[in-house]
């Protein structure tokens, strides 16, 4: 008998695309089943799963909005989970159970359960360790994940392991996320190359280095300009924008880049959709964040493109890559250790080669969306079967649309 799939609200508090938003549109736009996604904002997600044919309702929360007068804004961001709150409880009638893809969505999530009485599942995709989180929204998160959610999914098994060090009790369903390998094409590699060169005035002669990722604090593109100024002759592409910062860090960072753009070979290039190509048109990529990375899906991007990639330890990054066999590992926090690891994929060619066409060969067998969809589902599924019969039968077979992942 085939197990039927639960129609599932998936729920996220930004429409701006992190990575946890860009493994969202796969889960949704590959979901086997009937499905909507309620945002908290508007964005490019927003639109894109619009144009996708996925229903999205917006929950004009505006957690974000600041105005001048501090009581106005204490008063928008007391009300907007309010709102929030009413709209999903509203809006998850007909649905079996709520995928809460963020933090906050999953607080939200838990504390209306009372209301909507719906099945829980919170995909984590956060190290829950004090480098990343205060003690009070480490409480608020072991509490969500002990009190409300019925299933937790983990995007790393070192998610899952700092998940359970901050008291969760459950052991998270650990799914990576997954990618569609066919948009990389390592074998353009040096076509792709020749237009980075024409697009961006570089010089051709001299290494390209691309860092490519959200723009933050602990992201490391402080870190990357330091360790680019050990280098003569390198040339930096920063690809990615300040998308969850505040306004003050959105400035600095605008500031300090406009510097480094007039002084050294560094371009920065905003944010773009088009990150197949070029991470396929760099030399080496670098991942250089300094403090542990939950997963890191521009890692399994650069493995993808078939491009050498140097990636800091930490967190989910050594289930990713393997040191000096699928890439180069370093030292966190260290500019000499960074530079150190160009000089030596730039000056080690066959090496570095080799490496990028094992990296490519592991990130098909192991992150392609194919394989890591498939026991998300199958946990959904188990979900579903033990249903405690509430007003809604789960309805859609699965397998009905496993043949066609889409990217
Ligand atoms: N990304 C993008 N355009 C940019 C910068 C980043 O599409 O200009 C994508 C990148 O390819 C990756 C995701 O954003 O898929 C970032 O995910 P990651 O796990 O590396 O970092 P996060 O944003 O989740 O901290």
């Amino acid at each position: 008998m085939t197990m039927a799939m639960p129609r599932v609200l998936f729920f996220n508090q930004t429409g701006l695309y992190g990575g946890a938003e860009r493994s969202l549109y796969d889960l949704v736009t590959n979901y086997p089943g009937h499905c909507r996604v309620v945002l908290m904002q508007a964005g490019p997600l927003y639109d894109d799963l619009i144009t996708a044919g996925v229903d999205t309702p917006v929950l004009g929360g505006g957690f974000q909005r600041a105005t001048r007068r501090k009581w106005i804004t204490l008063t928008i961001r007391l009300y907007s989970p309010i709102v929030v709150a009413i709209g999903l409880v509203r809006l998850s009638r007909g649905y079996d159970l709520i995928y809460a893809n963020s933090m906050k969505a999953a607080v939200i999530a838990v504390l209306t359960k009372p209301f909507h009485r719906r099945k829980m599942v919170w995909h984590l995709r956060s190290l829950l360790i004090p480098e990343h989180f205060s003690p009070l929204a480490r409480l608020v998160a072991r509490w969500c994940g002990n009190w409300g959610a019925d299933l937790v999914i983990a995007n790393s098994d070192a998610t899952a392991r700092a998940y359970q060090s901050n008291g969760g009790k459950c052991l998270p369903v650990r799914a990576y996320n997954g990618f569609s390998i066919e948009k990389f094409r390592p074998e353009k590699r040096a076509e792709l190359r020749a237009q980075l060169v024409v697009e961006h005035g570089l010089d051709p002669t001299h290494p390209i280095i691309g860092m490519i990722g959200r723009i933050g604090p602990w992201k490391g593109q402080a870190l990357a300009l330091l360790g680019l100024s050990m280098g003569t002759d390198w040339q930096l592409l920063v690809v990615g924008e300040a998308l969850f910062e505040s306004e003050n860090f959105r400035q600095d960072f605008h500031e300090s880049a406009t510097r480094y753009t007039q002084t050294c070979n560094v371009f920065c290039l905003g944010h773009r959709d088009d990150i197949a190509e070029i991470m396929g048109g760099v030399d080496v990529v670098i991942h250089a964040s300094t403090l542990p990375e939950p997963f890191g899906r521009v890692i399994v991007e650069a493995m993808l493109a078939g491009t050498p990639v140097i990636a800091t330890n930490g967190g989910g990054v050594p289930e990713i890559v393997q040191n000096g066999v699928t890439g180069r590992l370093i030292t966190p926090n260290s500019a000499t250790a960074l530079a150190t690891a160009i000089e030596a994929a730039l000056r080690e060619t066959e090496q570095s080669r080799s490496m990028a066409v094992a990296a490519r060969r592991y990130a098909e067998q192991h992150f392609a969306l194919e394989l890591t969809l498939p026991p998300v589902w199958q946990a959904l599924r188990t979900m579903a079967a033990q249903s405690d019969g509430t007003e809604n039968a789960p309805a859609v077979a699965a397998g009905a649309h496993e043949s066609s992942i889409k990217g």
